[in-house]
């Protein structure tokens, strides 16, 4: 049905469109989750990694203090030409390797370096001046300094923390410890986030993202470039031509693409104080949008899996109903059927009772048939001792008067015996026209043929035919109704009589047979015979070949049915000189039946 596609189409088209939405939002919550939580994150690695940049420094704070307060130290500042230099070496030697700080350094007023812990190494700071370095500066002016930078002799960067050496009051030389911040840069190489500390003026100088190491954040003012030149913070490099990380802007953005990559990455910062110095972070953006787009992915399967489901239930319900509708429809089909048939049933139970009914009118009009074509035999049985009667009656009378009493009573017993005769007849003829169901009931034979034979007696001696029956052998009795089998012999006998008219020496035998299980009832006449090419014909309804009047042509056949009721049946021969036998065959029925008819 088109309708339930449209709808079909529609819902599907319906539950994509939800599914989309429903994906497009699971991705952006998705998105927004999964920033909000990369940049707490962030925020919380960050403050870890400023602390342990702070901690590091701070470890070595009061180093220089201690150093600065050391005998040898003193004596080395006091004398350096003396051997107390050698003694101040090994002294800072010996106090690198136990604080594992990167170097120590001693710098006289005038910035010359007396003393170091690398005084045996090549690169050696003995006799460097480190006037211009603002830790040194800071030192002789506040008491302690503290500076990043690269060092002018290792090329090495570091941060410097000094202390001023006082002898007594008055300040004799700054001691340095230099912190090699180096190792810490190592370990975020192969970090998640790329991390990189800028200095005040905005100069990434410790990151793990190698292109971005000594290159400003936004640009530099000259001012701050020609301070770093001045105090050689970042010894070797060219500040004033490297090109800025965020250019055209000083403010930091929050998100940022990196070169090279094709997401963009969070950003965030926090500061390290003292120096003003900030610990930026960039977190890849990556990650989160690869589990925002899986989520959404989870979200359309999801979806699809529940609108799949809905649509096999849809399906379902649907294909349910409709096999229920077609049950439904053959149900109510079969219900039709069955009214039809029975109608047809009862329609067909009526025409066989009507059938029945008209077969049962034939069989009695064809029994009337066959009295009226006697009739004229029966008129004269019944008229012949009328007559006799009455000149009986009129000799009677005449004995009377003459009173010869003797006489009268003979003629008495002889009209009484006319009267007899007469009502062997009528009854004779009432029964045989006589109306009544076919019941079924033992006859003799024998007896139903000799009273065919009786009925037909008048006609056979009109026409002056010799009509025998043959004394009965043996009991032949059957299951039949006897009005009905003398009907069907009647028959046979008219038949046989008509066929031996104007036949000289025209004879009608009777005869019965039992042999088996069968009882055999024989009509034979001397004829005309049946022609072979009638044979076939002749028990068909209405065939007769007799002149108009004389013959229905209904009799076979209805003896034919009458004897189908028994369960019998009837067929003939025709004789090699002429002549016709017919013959009815019946089934026999037992001794106890006989022993029954006989009572
Ligand atoms: P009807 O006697 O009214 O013609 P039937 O059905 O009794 O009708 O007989 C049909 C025909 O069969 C008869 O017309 C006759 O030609 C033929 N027939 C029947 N019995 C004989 C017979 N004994 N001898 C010759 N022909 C017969």
């Amino acid at each position: 049905m088109p309708k339930i596609r449209l709808g079909k189409g529609l819902a599907a088209a319906m539950a994509l469109a939800v599914i989309a939405a429903v994906s497009l939002v699971v991705w952006l919550v998705a998105l927004e989750a999964g920033k909000r939580r990369a940049l707490a994150a962030l925020d919380q690695e960050l403050s870890v990694l400023a602390r342990a940049v702070e901690g590091g420094i701070e470890r070595f704070r009061y180093l220089p203090a201690i150093v600065a307060r050391d005998r040898r130290i003193l004596d080395a500042l006091a004398s350096p030409e003396s051997g107390s230099v050698a003694a101040a070496n090994a002294y800072l030697k010996a106090v690198r390797k136990d604080s594992h700080a990167d170097e120590l350094f001693v710098m006289a007023l005038d910035g010359d370096t007396i003393a170091a812990s690398n005084h045996d190494e090549p690169t050696s700071f003995m006799g460097q001046n480190y006037r211009f370095r603002p830790y040194f500066q800071d030192a002789l002016a506040t008491g302690t300094g503290r500076y990043y930078a690269v060092g002018a002799t290792t090329g090495i960067p570091g941060y410097f923390l000094s202390s001023a050496i006082r002898d007594g009051e008055r300040v004799i030389g700054v001691a340095i410890v230099k912190v090699d911040m180096g190792g810490m840069e190592q370990s975020w190489i192969d970090g998640r986030s790329i991390l990189g500390v800028a200095d005040a003026d905005g100069v990434i100088f410790l990151t793990g993202h190698a292109p971005w190491k000594y290159r400003p954040l936004h640009a530099l003012s000259d001012e701050a470039l020609s301070d770093i030149a001045v105090t050689r913070k970042y010894d070797g490099v060219d500040l004033g031509t490297a090109s800025p990380i965020f250019p055209g802007t000083t403010a930091l953005p929050e998100t940022a693409r990196v070169e090279g990559e094709d997401a963009r990455r969070l950003v965030r910062q926090v500061r390290i104080e003292p120096d003003g110095w900030r610990l930026l972070g960039f977190a890849s953006l990556a990650p989160i949008h690869a589990s925002a787009l899986l989520m959404a992915l989870l979200a359309a399967l999801a979806g699809m899996l529940v609108a799949g489901a809905a649509l096999y239930m849809l399906q379902r319900r649907q294909l349910i109903s409709a096999k229920l509708h077609a049950h439904a429809e053959l149900e109510r089909r079969v219900d039709e059927r069955t009214v039809e048939l029975n109608r047809e049933i009862e329609d067909r139970r009526r025409a066989e009772d009507e059938l029945r009914e008209a077969q049962a009118s034939l069989i009695q009009a064809a029994k009337l048939a066959a009295l009226g074509r006697m009739s004229a035999a029966i008129v004269h049985e019944v008229s012949q001792p009328l007559a006799a009667m009455e000149n009986t009656l009129a000799s009677t009378g005449l004995l009377a008067s003459r009173g010869e009493s003797e006489a009268v009573a003979g003629k008495v017993r002889a009209a009484r015996d006319l009267v007899r005769r007469i009502q062997r007849t009528v009854k004779l003829l009432k029964s045989f026209a006589r109306n009544e169901p076919a019941r079924l009931e033992p006859v003799d034979a024998d007896k139903a043929m000799a009273i065919a034979l009786e009925l037909a007696a008048p006609r056979a001696a009109d026409d002056g035919t010799a009509m025998t029956l043959r004394p009965p052998v043996q009991p032949a009795m059957v299951m039949a109704n006897a009005t009905r089998l003398e009907q069907v012999i009647l028959n046979l006998i008219v038949n046989a009589l008509d066929a031996v008219r104007n036949m000289p020496d025209a004879k009608v035998e009777l005869w019965t047979e039992t042999e088996d299980d069968a009882v055999r009832l024989f009509v034979r006449d001397n004829g005309s015979g049946i022609p072979e090419h009638l044979r076939d014909r002749i028990a068909e309804p209405f065939f007769t070949t007799k002149v108009t009047g004389e013959g229905l042509g209904l009799g076979l056949s209805i003896s034919r049915a009458i004897l189908d009721e028994f369960g019998g049946r009837m067929d003939f021969e025709t004789g090699t000189g002429g002549g016709c036998t017919f013959r009815i065959i019946l089934p026999a029925i037992g001794q106890q039946s006989r022993r029954e008819a006989a009572e």
